[in-house]
């Protein structure tokens, strides 16, 4: 196709060529009746719509996704207002009833007061682009998801507990409030591995896992931080009450039947237990740690299946 203009070339017939050979859609709306005075063929090929559908700016606006509509029709009116060009990225309804992303390029044409008389835009299909971005921000999360799950149990794992609990231990400070920790270990679980398999084992620590989660609410953290340890992070509790989860927790796993080939076993664990208030305490993370992790030493001293607490760490 030969679109040289020249002399003899009537100019219009040239941009019309142009702009209609060209991937995107060209449109023109007249600001002042809000009708398309201009809406190229390509509408046919990009949405299905014929050119006549769109006669007035409401037959454009009912087409863009729900989500967007407002925000999108407003920021053209307010920008087009200034005399400013603009861009904007939404979803627009396609015959048959999908969405596909665009990115509409907005060129406002005013008089000489500045007051726009008519807008001029092109509408560029940049839905595979939109879906990758979406694929890759999904991914991302997932990943991300992974990348702080114990894969075995589903619950946090080490990287994740770690940066919880500092992060809980700033807030805590601020908010002059109480962490509690409860660490548990599986007694003889070596032993447990030995009689039914490893495989056996496996699926132990997921039905304890699943008794941690049923035992706490949404706001607090369970995570395995080793083979058979897990630990426990309760938000804005007392002694008294974080005492009680751990026994209710160890009493719930000792009577939880593990169904192992046909038939049950049962399991039990060790309990350590602290609560401390940061902001007043001169423990740090580690040091408090350290002392619950004692008290779950003690307990498996003392014959295991029990729950050892730290006094309050001030
Ligand atoms: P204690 O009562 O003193 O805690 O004794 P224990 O046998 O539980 O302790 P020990 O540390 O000797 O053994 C822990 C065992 O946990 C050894 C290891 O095979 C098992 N273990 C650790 N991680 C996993 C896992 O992911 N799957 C399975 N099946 N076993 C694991
Ligand atoms: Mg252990
Ligand atoms: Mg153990």
């Amino acid at each position: 196709m030969n679109i040289k203009p020249t002399e003899q070339d009537n100019s219009e017939t040239f941009y019309k060529t142009l702009v209609e050979s060209t991937k995107a859609l060209p449109w023109q709306v007249d600001w002042q009746t809000m009708t398309f005075s201009y809406v190229g063929p390509q509408i046919k090929e990009m949405f299905g719509w014929n050119v006549e559908d769109w006669a007035g700016i409401s037959d454009w606006a009912e087409c863009i996704h729900p989500d967007e509509r407002d925000r999108v029709v407003e920021n053209c009116l307010e920008q087009s207002m200034k005399g400013v060009a603009h861009e904007a990225d939404y979803r627009i309804l396609v015959r048959g009833g999908d969405y596909i992303w665009i990115r509409d390029v907005v060129h406002v044409i005013c008089n000489e007061k500045n007051e726009p008389i008519s807008l001029v835009g092109l509408m560029f299909d940049i839905h595979a682009q939109k879906s990758a971005e979406e694929e890759l921000i999904l991914l991302k999360q997932e990943l991300e998801v992974l990348s702080y799950q114990d894969c075995l149990t589903g619950v946090a794992n080490r990287r994740f507990y770690d940066a919880f609990l500092v992060r809980e231990w700033e807030l805590a400070k601020r908010n002059c409030s109480a962490i509690s920790m409860i660490m548990l270990d599986i007694d003889f679980f070596k032993q447990y591995n030995d009689c039914y398999g490893h495989h056996a084992g496996d699926i132990a620590l997921q039905v304890i896992a699943n008794t941690l989660k049923s035992w706490v609410r949404d706001t607090d953290l369970v995570a395995r931080i080793g083979g058979e340890e897990f630990v426990i992070i309760i938000l804005g509790s007392t002694e008294r009450k974080t005492f009680e989860v751990a026994e209710r927790i160890r009493i719930q796993i000792e009577k939880t039947p593990i169904m192992q080939n046909g038939g049950k076993s049962f399991l039990t664990a060790s309990f350590g237990m602290g609560v401390i208030f940061p902001y007043i305490s001169e423990d740090s993370v580690e040091v408090f740690q350290q002392k619950v992790d004692r008290q779950l030493y003690c307990a498996k001293q003392d014959g295991r299946n029990q729950v050892k607490m730290s006094m309050l760490t001030m």
